[in-house]
C-alpha cells in the first residue's frame, strides 16, 4: 500500500510518500481501506519528535474508511461498511479499561502517536475501534470528528461537568477544539465566548453559535470577559493555548470557577499565585482526549446534526508535507483532511 512515513523527525520533509507492506489482517481483526484522515496539531508534535515514537512513523489519528475484510472471529461487521475509527489505542484488560477509563489506561495513547496512525491506504484494527458511520456523512467529515469533539466533550462535559445556563470561554475557538468546545457549550444551553486571531475568524465563530467574540491579539481577553460577563467572569474556561493565556484565563473566571485544560501550544510553563487560587476557590483541570464511551455520546449528536465537523482544506496523500506546511502557517478554520 502507499503510506506517508517518516524516518526522522524533523520538519516537513521527513514525510515521505513511499511503498509499505500490506498489514496483516489477524482473525480478531477488521481491515479499513482508508478514505480520509484528518490532520491534528498532534501530527506536527510526533513529527518534530516526542518521546517513545518508534521509527519509520506513519502520523495520523482520525481515520475513516470502508471495511474491505472482517477476521473470522468477529461477527457484526461487514466488508461495504463504511466507519471511522477511535482516535486512540488501549489494551483493553487493564482495570481501567475494564472500568471505562480507557483514556487512564498504561498503554493508552492516540492513535498516530505510539503506535502508527492512518497516513496510508490500509489499516487492520480491533473491532472496539470500529464505529459505522451514517449514510450522509462523507468520509472527510466523519475523520475530522474524532480527536476533537471527543476531546472538547471530555473537557466540558466530564471534567468541567458544563451545566444550562453557565458561561463558558473558549480560547482559540477557531482551533478544532475550539469548533468542537463552542458547539457542545451551546448544545448544553451555555453563553459562549469565544476567542479568535482576526474578524474572519470571529464571524465564523459567531455563525457557530458563539454568542461574542474577542480578538485575542487586539483585544485583552480578561478586560472583555468583564465587560461582556458585567464583571462577574466565566464559570469554565476551555484552556489549550498554555503560557500565553493562563494568566488571562485565570483572571477571566468568576469565583469558583473552573479552567480544564488540553494543551500548552504556546509553552507548558505557567505561574500562578496560590493565594488567587484557593482565596477564589478555582479549579483546575487536565483533560486528555476521552473514553470510549463519551466519544460513543458525542457521535450520537454528531449523526444526529446537533454538533458538527467544519473541513478547511483537503489535500491528497500524496501531498501530506503540503498539508503540514500549510497546517504551521495557522492559516485554517477548522480541519485540514487528506484525502486517501
Ligand atoms: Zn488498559
Amino acid at each position: 500500500m502507499k503510506a506517508v512515513r517518516m524516518h526522522e523527525f524533523g520538519g516537513p520533509e521527513v514525510l515521505r510518500y513511499e511503498e509499505v507492506t500490506d498489514p496483516e489482517l489477524r482473525k480478531d481483526q477488521v481491515l479499513v481501506r482508508i478514505r480520509a484522515c484528518a490532520m491534528n496539531h498532534l501530527d506536527l508534535w510526533v513529527r518534530k519528535g516526542l518521546p517513545g515514537v518508534k521509527l519509520p512513523h506513519i502520523l495520523g489519528s482520525d481515520l475513516s474508511g470502508e471495511i474491505i475484510a472482517v477476521g473470522e472471529y468477529l461477527t457484526g461487521f461487514a466488508p461495504g461498511q463504511r466507519v471511522l475509527l477511535a482516535p486512540m489505542h488501549f489494551c483493553n484488560h487493564c482495570a481501567k479499561c475494564a472500568a471505562g477509563f480507557e483514556n487512564q489506561c498504561p498503554e493508552f495513547t492516540a492513535l498516530g502517536n505510539l503506535v502508527d496512525g492512518g497516513n496510508c491506504e490500509l489499516i487492520a484494527v480491533a473491532p472496539e475501534f470500529v464505529i459505522p458511520i451514517p449514510e450522509w456523512l462523507d468520509f472527510q467529515q466523519a475523520a475530522s470528528v474524532p480527536l476533537v469533539f471527543l476531546t472538547a466533550w471530555h473537557m466540558l462535559v466530564t471534567r468541567a461537568g458544563i451545566r444550562p445556563g453557565q458561561t463558558v470561554l473558549v480560547l482559540g475557538g477557531g482551533s478544532g477544539v475550539g469548533i468542537a468546545a463552542i458547539q457542545i457549550a451551546k448544545l448544553f444551553h451555555a453563553r459562549v465566548i469565544a476567542t479568535a486571531g482576526d474578524e474572519t475568524k470571529l464571524e465564523k465563530v459567531r455563525a457557530l453559535g458563539a454568542d461574542y467574540g474577542i480578538d485575542h491579539y487586539k483585544q485583552k481577553i480578561s478586560h472583555e470577559v468583564r465587560r461582556i460577563t458585567e464583571k462577574q467572569g466565566v464559570d469554565i474556561v476551555v484552556e489549550h493555548v498554555g503560557a500565553a493565556t493562563w494568566d488571562e484565563s485565570m483572571k477571566s473566571l468568576k469565583p469558583g470557577g473552573t479552567i480544564v485544560t488540553c494543551g500548552a501550544t504556546t509553552g507548558s510553563n505557567a505561574a500562578f499565585d496560590l493565594r488567587f487560587l484557593f482565596a477564589r476557590q478555582l479549579s483546575f483541570l487536565g483533560s486528555y482526549m476521552g473514553t470510549m464511551g463519551e466519544l460513543h455520546d458525542v457521535l450520537g449528536h454528531v449523526f444526529a446534526g446537533r454538533v458538527k465537523p467544519v473541513i478547511d482544506r483537503t489535500f491528497p496523500l500524496k501531498d501530506t508535507r503540503a498539508a503540514h506546511e500549510y497546517m504551521e502557517k495557522s492559516l485554517m478554520f477548522g480541519k485540514i483532511v487528506l484525502s486517501i
